[in-house]
């Protein structure tokens, strides 16, 4: 998944911590072979390359629950989220870690292509269908955190009862940690070797950041990242990261990005009523605004899990939305 994948077990048996730490890197490795687009034989390249072409793609069983629940997600947060942005995020050049601002026609025709509902998914056989050429789904939002619930569930399923797994910075745990809860350190978007935040997670729970400095580039003094509003086809610029504490690895995922997208006021709305759920955004310094300290909103029903430190400006979503 073009990143690093970190399993800790505390478990007294060597045999089933060794098969327990199997189990969840086989899991990881299945969903890649099924849902990256960046390798030539996966379920996704095959239905991305038979977009338009009127057939359905016979795909694996997981391929098609991680295309409806994709679908799902894009529903309830109104597009914000949306698997099919593939094309505009190629547009702008960020699966080649290139990255330039693209001619308006150029965009135009990519954001023709966005539209979840467009997407076809069936069953018995498993299959899967894009109606346009040049359609193109991407699970770069929330296949790392699937896969942390998938490698969670193996490793419990091989036995092994207290467990963490942090693929690329998606983290989730089961069973306490060392001693109860397991406190994960939330990187500072523009000082990389500083967390800015601790958030205090607990049995089943995960957490997800979206930011900024992974996938960028900067043209003329303004950074350009890779969580697109699929609304304007450009990259949102007001953010710098959103990390969201979850109940599972799925949901915290699809959380850090929607909640980039909609920004603070409307996350806030959409977090409200979410049990277990918590997010901490970190908004983008204005340009050329180098030493003033940035400042964080905090809130959900779980904010109390978040600890941010000092040298940021703290406000929560109560005050966001007064
Ligand atoms: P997130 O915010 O979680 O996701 C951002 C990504 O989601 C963007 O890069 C874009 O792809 C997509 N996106 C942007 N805006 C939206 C939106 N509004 N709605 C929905 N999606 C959006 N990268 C490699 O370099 N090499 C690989 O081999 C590779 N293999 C992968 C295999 C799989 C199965 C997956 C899921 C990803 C893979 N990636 C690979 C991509 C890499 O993991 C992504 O950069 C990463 O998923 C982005 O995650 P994030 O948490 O940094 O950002
Ligand atoms: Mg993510």
């Amino acid at each position: 998944m073009g990143t690093m994948l970190h399993v800790a077990v505390w478990e007294a048996d060597d045999a089933v911590a060794t098969a327990s730490l199997r189990a969840a890197r086989d899991a990881v490795t299945r969903l890649d072979s099924l849902l990256s687009n960046y390798r030539a034989d996966s379920d996704v390249t095959r239905v991305n390359g038979a977009a338009g072409s009127g057939e359905w793609v016979h795909v694996a069983e997981e391929t098609a629950d991680m295309v409806a629940l994709s679908l799902e997600f894009a529903r309830e947060t109104s597009g914000a989220f949306d698997p099919t942005v593939g094309p505009v995020v190629d547009t702008w050049g960020f699966y080649r870690e290139t990255g330039a601002i693209p001619p308006p026609a150029a965009l135009d025709s990519a954001r023709a292509l966005i539209g979840w509902q467009r997407v076809e998914v069936a069953r018995d056989p498993a299959r899967v269908r894009l109606p346009a050429a040049g359609m193109r789904l991407d699970f770069g939002a929330i296949g790392k955190g699937y896969a942390v619930d998938a490698a969670l569930a193996a490793a419990r399923a091989a036995g092994a009862r207290r467990v963490m797994v942090d693929l690329g910075g998606n983290i989730g745990v089961t069973g306490g940690g060392p001693d109860g809860a397991w406190p994960i350190g939330l990187r500072h978007p523009r000082y990389p070797e500083l967390p800015f935040a601790v958030v205090d997670l607990q049995e089943g729970d995960a957490v997800a950041t979206s930011g900024d400095y992974e996938r960028f580039f900067v043209h003329d003094g303004v950074r350009y990242a890779h969580i697109i509003d699929p609304r304007t086809g450009w990259p949102v610029q007001e953010i710098a990261s959103v990390s969201a504490l979850a109940p599972n690895g799925t949901i915290s995922d699809v959380l850090s990005t929607t909640l980039f997208v909609v920004g603070v006021e409307r996350g806030c709305a959409l977090i409200a009523d979410l049990p277990g759920v918590a997010a901490v955004w970190v908004l983008a310094p204005g340009v050329g605004e180098t030493d003033t300290p940035l400042r964080a909103v905090v809130g959900g029903p779980a904010a109390h899990r978040i600890e941010v430190g000092s040298g940021l400006v703290v406000s929560t979503c109560d005050d966001a939305v007064r």
